[in-house]
């Protein structure tokens, strides 16, 4: 028997007991005062009974009197014990006595057992409550154990050497270069110290989430060869106020004992999130704890002693400015999604040990996968190669690949049936965005549309991939993504002469462009190049935005306009585009209808096909 299953042993016997404890408590609390209720007779009844002389024997308590029927009696009367409830009857013993029946008084005296029951069972939901939180407590403490947490080094914290190396990260390169001080530092702090060079403390990784922040805090270390020491902001939540502290206080013990060494503290917005963020109510004291104690002991050692804290996070908006304030994490590097060449390399990284078919082209792949993180691109590396196992590909194959990016895009396809009727409105729908967007010149080409549900609860999805990355577009360019993607809803309107809910999540996308148009790009003449937003900070979607609190109502009501003109504006468009290509448009719906995909280039084959007018569309 393994360790587990003995813990499932024990704990059932826990269980039982439970069990049996509530059983019993039933049984004390409910089944036995309404079998007394069911034997309960009126005392006008019991006196009845005893003046016939049908009893046998009676027993007198404070708050009953039990009697049992004699012999003969009993046969024709079940069951034979009954009770009554007393009432004031001075002659009551006089008439036992005149009935000639065996009687006799009760003392109400509890057994000290069930003295001790009835303390201890009131007190049953408690511990039960006790017993399952500390489980949630003790589970959620990282398996150090709820009864070692006070002890503050209950779980060792020792230094690990990484072996990462730079070679390992891909795309970064130049925030290599930028962490190649502090690596230099680190190899020999003296030579630093001797000229007086000081370092920043701290380097704080910024950017969205599976960039590689903390692979490359791991490769620092490794590049450095020194000792790798981490904690996770994470870790802190859901735990014991003042726990969090004492391990920041070991974390740092620990690591000045083995300098030079790297301490990283991974998600920092977990604990040094800005006090005022914190919501009202829910200020969070062991959070407050922890980052008072972090800022405390980055206050509390000299620089150059051989300590460098790097942290990393995604959400630098949320931190509290303490933390960035000099001596702390005064350098930020941002830590951006790769750019075509990176995706490039990220992937040979982890293709490495990985059979690839000739067929496989990685520069394609990096090509079509522009905004995809290092750990995506990992992903569709590791979901490939699983796809090549089940299909019993010796090497994996383009084909795998293409699929897993699919199932990284899309979320893995579900089997769903859907009626005809919004089968063939989901075709329409899809075909109407691939169609508007294969017509306009300046949308990104369609790769792939499917019909098949998603886990994510998509009907449908229409894939467009870009063919580089694209930092600038131009208000043409945007007012036909706005086509494209009212191309959905434009499709319905045109075919079945109304609308559905399926184009909600279209309209809020298209909302969003619109207003930024508006509000952020200046590009209506009604409003001008004005800025009618505040920054909000930096999210890592890009900077987050709010409406200016000081604009007019007349100008909210412009914006409002503006942004239902060009969205107007645009679904008019589709509708032209798509009237126009009506042929082409039926069938896209129909090979999709099929089918439920259809590839970029039979779509671009159909439009070419069915096209009424050879000369390009005007947009
Ligand atoms: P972050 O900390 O920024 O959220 P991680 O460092 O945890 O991201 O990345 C998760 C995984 O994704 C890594 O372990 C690695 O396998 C892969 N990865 C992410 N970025 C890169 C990169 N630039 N080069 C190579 N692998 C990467
Ligand atoms: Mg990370
Ligand atoms: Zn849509």
């Amino acid at each position: 028997m393994d360790k587990r299953q003995q813990r499932r042993v024990g704990f059932s016997l826990g269980y039982f007991l439970i069990a049996l404890l509530i059983v019993w408590a039933i049984q004390a609390l409910f089944i036995q005062p309404f079998v007394v209720r069911q034997t309960e007779v009126p005392y006008s009844r019991f006196l009845e009974d005893l003046e016939t002389g049908k009893i046998d024997e009676v027993s007198l308590t404070d708050a009953r009197i039990l009697y049992t029927l004699k012999q003969e009696d009993e046969e024709e009367r079940l069951p034979s014990t009954y009770n009554t409830v007393p009432v004031e009857d001075p002659d009551l013993v006089q008439r036992l006595a005149d009935a000639g029946v065996i009687f006799s008084g009760e003392a109400l005296e509890q057994s000290f057992f069930e003295t001790l029951l009835s303390w201890l069972l009131p007190l049953l939901p408690f511990a039960l409550l006790y017993f399952f939180l500390f489980r949630r407590m003790m589970q959620a403490g990282g398996g150090a154990g709820v009864m070692s947490i006070g002890k503050s080094n209950a779980r060792e914290i020792t230094g690990e050497m990484t072996g990462v190396k730079f070679k390992d990260v891909g795309g970064l390169d130049e925030v290599e270069v930028e962490l190649k001080e502090i690596i230099e530092f680190l190899k020999d702090p003296q030579r630093f110290s001797r000229l007086g060079a000081k370092l920043p403390k701290g380097v704080l990784l910024v950017g969205p989430p599976g960039t590689g922040k903390t692979l490359l805090a791991r490769a620092t270390a490794g590049e450095a060869g020194v000792p790798f020491f981490s904690i996770s902001g994470s870790d802190f939540v859901e735990m014991f106020v003042g726990v969090g502290a004492a391990r920041v206080r070991d974390l740092f013990e620990q690591a000045k004992k083995r300098a030079p060494v790297i301490v990283f503290i991974d998600e920092v917005d977990a604990i040094g999130q800005s006090r005022a963020t914190v919501g009202a109510i829910a200020t969070n004291d062991e959070r407050e704890q922890t980052l008072n104690q972090l800022l405390s002991e980055m206050d509390g050692f000299e620089a150059n002693k051989g300590v460098v804290i790097m942290a990393a996070t995604n959400r630098p908006e949320v931190l509290d400015k303490a933390l960035l304030r000099p001596g702390r994490f005064d350098r930020q590097i941002q830590v951006t999604l790769p750019t075509e060449k990176g995706r490039r390399q990220i992937l040979a990284i982890h293709s490495q040990e990985t059979p690839l078919a000739d067929d496989v082209a990685l520069d394609r792949l990096a090509q079509i996968t522009a905004g995809f993180s290092g750990a995506d691109l990992a992903n569709i590396v590791n979901e490939a190669a699983l796809l090549a196992v089940r299909h019993d590909h010796l090497k994996v194959t383009m084909d795998d690949f293409d699929l897993a990016i699919e199932r990284v895009v899309a979320g893995l396809q579900r089997k769903m049936t859907l009626k005809p009727e919004v089968k063939k409105r989901v075709a329409y729908h899809e075909g109407g965005h691939a169609l508007v967007a294969q017509l306009l010149p300046g949308t990104d080409p369609v790769h792939k549309v499917s019909i098949i549900p998603t886990a994510k609860g998509a009907l449908g999805y229409t894939l467009q991939m870009p063919e580089e990355d694209t930092y600038l577009l131009s208000k043409a360019e945007l007012e036909q993504r706005l086509a494209v993607m009212l191309g959905g809803r434009a499709a319905e309107w045109v075919v079945f002469g109304d609308r559905s809910t399926g184009a909600s999540n279209d309209l809020e996308r298209a909302s969003d462009i619109a207003r930024r148009m508006v509000t952020e790009f200046g590009m209506t003449d009604a409003l001008g190049p004005v800025r009618y937003v505040t920054d909000a900070g930096m999210g890592y979607l890009g900077a987050v935005s709010q409406v200016r609190s000081d604009i007019s109502p007349e100008t909210a009501e412009r914006i409002n306009e503006e942004m239902r003109r060009i969205v107007e504006e645009a679904e008019a468009q589709a509708v032209k585009l798509l009237t126009g290509n009506l042929d082409a448009l039926h069938e896209v719906a129909r090979v999709l209808y099929l089918e439920e995909v259809i590839s970029g280039d039979d779509i671009c084959r159909i439009a070419n096909e069915k096209a009424k007018s050879p000369e390009p569309v005007a947009v």
